[in-house]
């Protein structure tokens, strides 16, 4: 696996006309070398490939890495991969600008000041969007994980709970039912709040009439889903169903329509073009998906400003949504993997409304 993966990152490098390139984001650091401890640096030039971390990770990058050399350093992670001369022999590296801090790039500066460094971003992203049949067999296995917590809310939530309450209940179902962890900080947001696509959750008690937002995801071998629904808690206002349909129809317009060889922004038309015929344009205020993977949010971007063409093999997130101030919010988000032909839906909990 590794040794594919770094074959594949040599020849980008060659693409970018790089002799080396130093690896910082943790979560691309684990796509090449396995490893998935906290503190750690690759560096992959022409002929050979490092893993550098500190000695909290002896054991566990022992268990972990394969196809790198390993360095258990003292010095700082930039500081042993010079006294190991990690790029003797090149001239030009590539790094991470979009992970790789301000004080690590002076250190590089001063470590290796033979070497031109040139910011490299996206090289291991544009490898990693594209999933193996076990990448896609982690991620379809920790979206149903998130199907059977999500079946696990439904039996007890209850007006009266609190939004934090159903936070760790959601969290407390998800590791009990096999996830390593919550993917991110999950998502409860009900009545007024769930015009507020990002809310966290509160002490707000859930009462009659309002809907309930759930955003959350699961992880297997780090891979994430990511998963939303919407629940209405008695009867919800005519005004908020609506937009649940048009949430839906545009949820189902996008998934029809996605696949592999289309542009990112096509897809984001296909739902946005949905919601604005039913009369909520304006609400749809964010993008309609992302990449997923060992990231919750990565490569490729589905917004009307991406210019990126989505390919067989990535999985993406279809989340249309519509927010209205003061009223409450929608959004029915999926995980779906992209193939020739059309998609795969990875989540598979009911799309229509549910009415506790
Ligand atoms: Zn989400
Ligand atoms: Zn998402």
């Amino acid at each position: 696996m590794s040794r594919e993966r770094v074959a594949a990152l040599r020849s980008g490098m060659k693409e970018h006309a790089l002799d080396a390139l130093v690896v910082s984001s943790l979560a691309n650091i684990r796509y090449l070398t396995g490893f998935s401890g906290s503190n750690a640096l690759a560096v992959v030039t022409a002929g050979k490939a490092f893993l550098i971390t500190d000695s909290r990770y002896a054991l566990q990058s022992a268990e972990e890495v394969r196809g790198f050399r390993r360095i258990i350093g003292r010095r700082g992670l930039l500081g042993d991969a010079a006294a190991r001369g990690a790029l003797r022999g090149c001239r030009t590296a590539g790094f991470e600008s979009d992970s790789l801090t301000y004080a690590q790039y002076r250190s590089l500066r001063k470590l290796f000041s033979g070497v031109r460094f040139k910011p490299a971003p996206g090289i291991v992203e544009a490898l990693a969007r594209i999933k193996d049949p076990q990448e896609v067999a982690d991620i379809a296995e920790a979206a149903a994980i998130s199907d059977r917590v999500f079946s696990g809310v439904l039996g007890l939530l209850r007006p009266g709970m609190t939004e934090r309450e159903i936070a760790s209940e959601i969290s407390r179902l998800n590791v009990g039912l096999g996830s390593e962890s919550d993917a991110f900080d999950i998502i409860v947001a009900s009545g007024p709040r769930g015009a507020l696509p990002h809310a966290r959750p509160t002490d707000r008690r859930i009462r009659k009439g309002d809907f309930v937002l759930l955003d959350f995801g699961s992880t297997i071998r780090g891979y994430c889903s990511d998963m939303t629904r919407t629940l209405a808690v008695g009867n919800a206002p005519r005004r908020l169903r609506e937009a649940y349909r048009a949430v839906r129809e545009a949820n189902e317009s996008a998934v029809a329509a996605a696949r592999g060889g289309m542009k990112a922004r096509d897809l984001d038309a296909v739902a946005r073009g949905s919601i604005r015929r039913s009369g909520f344009g304006r609400y749809f205020v964010h993008s309609l998906g992302h990449g997923i993977g060992l990231r919750v949010h990565e490569s490729p971007r589905v917004s009307p400003l991406s210019r990126e063409v989505m390919e067989s093999g990535n999985v993406i997130t279809i989340e249309p949504g519509i927010y209205i101030p003061g009223s409450g919010g929608v959004r029915i988000e999926d995980d779906v993997l992209l193939g020739p032909g059309g998609c795969r839906i990875l989540t598979k909990s009911p799309r229509e409304l549910i009415v506790l």
